[in-house]
């Protein structure tokens, strides 16, 4: 079976990524990942092996419980927000077997956002060219050691590649839920409200929830593990009203950058594929800096298209967009202080002159002006405000946290910690060449994909949300073998058989 020369190419900048860090690539077992709950609940059981951990390090009874019963709380929690047989459904479509099944089901359903949105919206400016890229745009992950995606494309094909960084997802993941724990979402509300009519800067500090222990607490596991190992915390407990704003932030946030790259092929930076030698994507020619902003600006268009149809307010719509660049903040200053030993603060970000600029990708504060600026053109008054007070807020939490945990993180280096591997300017382009494998080459090591078996739900085969079958009753009262219909989670096109309940996209 001949495997996409895209998928292949993707496989073997996977394992050269992991490889690197001197690891093999991760596979991830469905029936493994059933029984994760589970088994985490066994290993955190009182007597367990967990606790044995603990008592070895010398903390006392009333500790150990404290703490188990936090992880215990995030273990079952965790499992309660997200459908696993639907994540596992639409993983079975994922380009190679080394994407995280939970990173595949976010990419492919926003990217179905994206891609379905230049025949959703013809009138767009750009929607000749997004249809144009129907079909060879590969949306997945590489590890790149930065909080950030990049595009390239597959040499020896007219395909593309965009890649997110999987330590991204993660990082995001923990710190939204981090940044809404330490909000009060009702307060925030009202507190945009009132920026937008008033003429004034409302303060933000009403809307952010002081002293409260926890809040720290949670960033600071948050920092310490991605610093130490590249990887997530063991899930920690969390309010249930920060819930709906974490999963907005995230969401919003990825959406944002998966515009960004598109918004790089759509203005034609990414270079054609060359024949041999290195690929290198926009971030690299000498107007990187331009090109981002133009990149971030077509962004904010395709953003907001996109959530005009999802009825998401445009009073709050930036609020995502602003998160990822203050979680960029962070995970730079996180690094920067595990390396230098030296204290920071969030403010000290923003750039004095012009030598302070970033060479590759400017620094998140002129890109967040940028968006500012973008919002000041395009939205009504009333609605940029709202984005700005909420723009503040974000900041304004991001840099309380990281002053309550950054004595923390210098600690860590003080004990002799030197930052994870995972996550420090690793970067699979700076070594030798990576060659493309022969397209009908079965060597690439992309496992073929299976489809949707017999039996089972049917599914978007893109994003895996289920298709209610019963809606086409009439149809099939009237022997229609076969409908058209949306998804109504990413809007791709569905051709769904009612004779066997398979679904293709169209
Ligand atoms: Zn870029
Ligand atoms: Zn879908």
């Amino acid at each position: 079976m001949a495997i996409r020369p895209g998928h292949a190419y993707l496989a073997l900048l996977q394992r050269a990524a992991y490889a690197r860090i001197g690891n093999p690539p991760p596979t991830f077992d469905p029936d493994e990942l059933r029984g994760r709950g589970a088994a985490n609940a066994e290993a955190l059981r009182d007597g367990g092996p967990f606790e044995q951990e603990l008592e070895a390090k010398g903390l006392d009874a009333a500790k150990r419980r404290a703490i188990l019963e936090r992880l215990r709380q995030g273990n079952t929690q965790v499992g309660t927000h997200h459908d696993l047989e639907k994540v596992l459904a639409a993983a079975r479509n994922a380009p190679t077997p080394y994407v995280d099944p939970f990173h595949h089901a976010i990419l492919s359903k926003l990217d179905g956002r994206i891609a379905n949105l230049g025949r959703r919206q013809p009138e767009l400016r750009f929607a000749s060219a997004l249809r144009n890229l129907r079909g060879r745009v590969i949306v997945s992950t590489l590890l790149m050691g930065q909080v950030n995606a990049r595009t390239l494309s597959v040499p020896g094909t007219d395909d593309y590649l965009i890649v997110f960084d999987p330590v991204f997802f993660d990082f995001l993941y923990c710190l939204s839920t981090d940044i809404a724990c330490a909000i009060d979402g009702d307060k925030a509300l009202q507190g945009a409200r009132q920026q937008a009519s008033a003429s004034e800067q409302v303060p933000v500090s009403p809307a952010i929830r002081f002293g409260d222990a926890e809040v720290t607490r949670r960033f600071l596991h948050t920092m310490s593990a991605f610093l130490r190992w590249g990887l997530p915390p063991p899930p920690q407990p969390y309010d249930e009203k920060s819930f709906d704003l974490a999963q907005h932030l995230r969401e919003i946030a990825t959406l944002f950058i998966l515009a960004h790259e598109y918004a790089h092929l759509l203005l034609g930076h990414v270079s054609a594929p060359r024949a041999s030698g290195p690929q290198s994507d926009a971030a690299q020619q000498p107007t990187a800096f331009q090109q981002e902003l133009e990149a971030d600006w077509l962004a904010c268009s395709l953003l907001d298209a996109i959530l005009a149809r999802r009825r998401v307010s445009r009073a709050t719509q930036f609020m995502g967009v602003h998160f990822f660049f203050v979680a960029t903040m962070l995970a730079e200053l996180g690094v920067r202080a595990i390396e230098t030993g030296k204290p920071r603060q969030l403010t000290a970000l923003i750039p004095r002159d012009e030598t302070e600029l970033g060479d590759t990708h400017p620094v998140a504060l002129l890109r967040m002006a940028n968006v500012n600026q973008w919002l000041a053109r395009k939205f009504p008054q009333h609605l940029a405000r709202s984005n700005e007070y909420l723009e503040a807020l974000v900041l304004e939490v991001a840099s309380r946290l990281w002053d309550n945990v950054q004595r923390h993180v210098l600690d860590m280096r003080a004990k002799g910690f030197e930052g994870p591997a995972l996550w420090k300017s690793l970067d699979v382009f700076e070594g030798p060449p990576l060659e493309a494998p022969a397209s009908d080459s079965d060597e690439g090591g992309a496992v073929p994909h299976q489809r949707s078996q017999a039996g089972d739900v049917p599914r978007c085969p893109r994003c895996g949300q289920k298709i209610n079958m019963e809606r086409y009753g009439p149809q099939r009262a009237l022997h229609i073998d076969a409908v058209r219909d949306e998804c109504p989670d990413c809007n791709s096109l569905l051709l769904i058989s009612l004779a066997d309940s398979s679904v293709i996209e169209t």
